[in-house]
C-alpha cells in the first residue's frame, strides 16, 4: 500500500497535489511519500517483534539523507555498502552503532573511515578483506566487530543481475568452508566474531528461497557454536519483493518474512538483523514526467516523455516493469490507447515500456512511473548532458525539495581544462 492515490480526478502524494509540485520544481523529478516509508519500516518491524531485531535499511535503495533521516528516526539502522554511504549515513545523524557495513570490496580507507567514526559491525566477505580488516583494526588499537558473509548457495529465483546467493556469485564465502574461515578469523587479534551474514538477492517474490537460505545459516549456527565461536548476531539480508505490476499477485508480506525467520532461526537466541531496501522504498516513490510529443510511427505511437533512461535505468537495465499512470485521471469510459513509452536519449534501449495500453496524452500532460523509489534516483546519470533531477518528499500536507536541480553551468563547471588547452 502507498500513499499515491487520486482525489477529485488528480493525483496526489499524500495531501499534495503532484501538479503542484510539478509546477514548484519543474519536471521530471522524484516525489516521495513519507507516510509510506514509514509504513514499510514498520511492518518489517512490526514482523520481528518478539525477537530482539535492528532492521537496517538497505540505503542503496533510495540514499537522499531526508530518506534516512525520516527512518531514523523511527529507529532504523542502516545498511552502507561504501565510505560514501557511511558518510551519508553519519550527515543525517545515525550513529554509527547502528550502521553495518556490507560489501565485497570494502577497502583500507573504508575499513578505517568506519572503525573511527564508529560501526555496529561489518559483514566480511573474504578472507582478504579479514586480513585487512584485521590490520587496520590493530593500527587503530580497536577490536573490529565482524559476521562473515557466507554464500549459501540457494537460487533466489529472481532477475540473474541481481541474484546473489548461488555458488557463481562474487558475494561472501562459500558455506562449505564456512568452518575454516571462522577458526582463522578467530585466531586474528583486531577482530571480534559476533554472528553469520546471509543476502541471497534482490526482489524475491517468493519465500522459499530464504527459507533455504536460513535453514542453512540457523544449521551453521549450531556448528559454528559446537567449534567453540560466540555466535550472537545474525544479518539476514534484504531482498523482499514489491508489485511492480498491480495487475499481478503481489509478493509476500513482511509479516510472512518475519514468520520464516521465526521458523527458522528464532529459537537460537541470536539478535536478528534484516536489511530490506527496495521494500521500505520502492513503492514511496514515483517518477514525474511530462509528455514532450507525441509522435506517430508507421505501426506505432510513441509517446515520448522529458525522463529518460538515465533518471530510471531500471527498464534498460533489468528488463523491468513500471505502472505508468496520467497524473489527472481519465474519464471513466475512455478507450486506451497504445504506446511505445520512451525518453529523448540517443539510443534505443531508452524505451521504458512497449504496447502499453494508456489512456490517450497529449503534449504537456503529466505522467507518473509508479514504484520507482528504489534504484531510481540513486542510480541516475547526467548520460546525454541531463543533469541529475530533483528530489522532492511529502510530508502530509507539506513538501520540500530534497535534492535540487542543478543548473547546466553547474553541471558544465565540474570539467575542468588541462593547462594545454
Ligand atoms: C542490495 C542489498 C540489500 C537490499 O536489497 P533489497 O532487495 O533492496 O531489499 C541488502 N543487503 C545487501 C548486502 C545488499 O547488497
Amino acid at each position: 500500500m502507498d500513499h499515491f492515490l487520486y482525489r477529485d480526478g488528480a493525483l496526489y502524494a499524500e495531501d499534495v497535489s503532484i501538479s503542484e509540485i510539478a509546477a514548484a520544481v519543474g519536471t521530471p523529478f522524484y516525489v516521495y511519500s513519507t507516510a509510506t516509508l514509514l509504513r514499510h519500516f514498520r511492518l518489517f518491524d512490526d514482523a520481528l517483534e518478539g525477537l530482539d531485531h535492528l532492521v537496517c535499511y538497505a540505503m542503496k535503495a533510495a540514499s537522499n539523507q531526508a530518506i534516512i533521516k525520516t527512518l531514523g528516526d523511527a529507529g532504523a539502522g542502516m545498511d552502507v555498502v561504501s565510505q560514501g554511504e557511511y558518510l551519508r549515513a553519519r550527515a543525517a545523524g545515525i550513529p554509527g552503532n547502528r550502521i553495518v557495513f556490507s560489501g565485497i570490496g570494502k577497502t583500507a580507507e573504508e575499513i578505517r573511515t568506519a572503525l573511527t567514526g564508529g560501526i555496529r559491525q561489518f559483514n566480511v566477505e573474504s578472507e582478504p578483506e579479514m586480513a585487512v580488516l584485521n590490520a587496520v583494526a590493530i593500527e587503530l588499537g580497536v577490536i573490529a566487530p565482524i559476521t562473515i558473509r557466507v554464500n549459501p548457495d540457494v537460487d533466489a529465483r529472481t532477475h540473474a543481475k541481481i541474484a546473489t546467493g548461488k555458488s557463481e556469485n562474487k558475494f561472501g564465502i562459500p558455506i562449505s568452508r564456512a568452518r575454516a574461515v571462522y577458526a582463522h578469523g578467530a585466531t586474528l587479534k583486531g577482530l571480534k566474531i559476533i554472528g553469520i551474514d546471509v543476502h541471497i538477492g534482490s526482489q524475491l517474490t517468493d519465500l522459499a528461497p530464504f527459507e533455504q537460505a536460513y535453514t542453512k545459516v540457523a544449521e551453521l549456527t549450531e556448528i559454528l557454536r559446537g567449534d567453540g565461536h560466540e555466535i550472537t548476531r545474525l544479518d539476514l539480508g534484504g531482498g523482499l519483493g514489491i508489485p511492480y505490476a498491480h495487475s499481478n499477485q503481489a509478493p509476500p508480506l513482511p509479516t510472512d518474512y518475519g514468520a520464516v525467520i521465526k521458523r527458522t532461526v528464532g529459537h537460537l537466541g541470536c539478535e536478528i538483523e534484516i536489511e530490506p531496501g527496495r521494500l521500505i522504498a520502492g513503492n514511496a516513490g514515483l517518477l514525474i514526467t511530462k509528455v514532450i510529443y507525441v509522435k506517430s510511427g508507421e505501426d506505432r505511437e510513441f509517446m515520448i516523455l522529458d525522463a529518460a533512461m538515465n533518471d530510471l535505468i531500471r527498464p534498460a537495465m533489468y528488463d523491468a516493469h513500471h505502472d505508468i499512470i496520467p497524473v489527472i485521471e481519465p474519464a471513466p469510459a475512455t478507450l486506451p490507447q497504445t504506446y511505445d513509452i520512451v525518453g529523448p536519449v540517443c539510443e534505443s534501449g531508452d524505451t521504458f515500456a512497449r504496447d502499453r495500453a494508456m489512456p490517450p496524452v497529449v503534449a504537456d500532460d503529466l505522467i507518473a512511473f509508479r514504484s520507482a523509489g528504489a534504484y531510481g534516483a540513486v542510480m541516475a546519470s547526467e548520460y546525454n548532458s541531463r543533469p541529475l533531477i530533483p528530489e522532492v518528499l511529502v510530508n502530509e500536507d507539506q513538501f520540500a525539495v530534497i535534492r535540487r536541480r542543478p543548473t547546466y553551468q553547474e553541471m558544465i563547471n565540474r570539467d575542468t581544462m588541462p593547462a594545454w588547452l
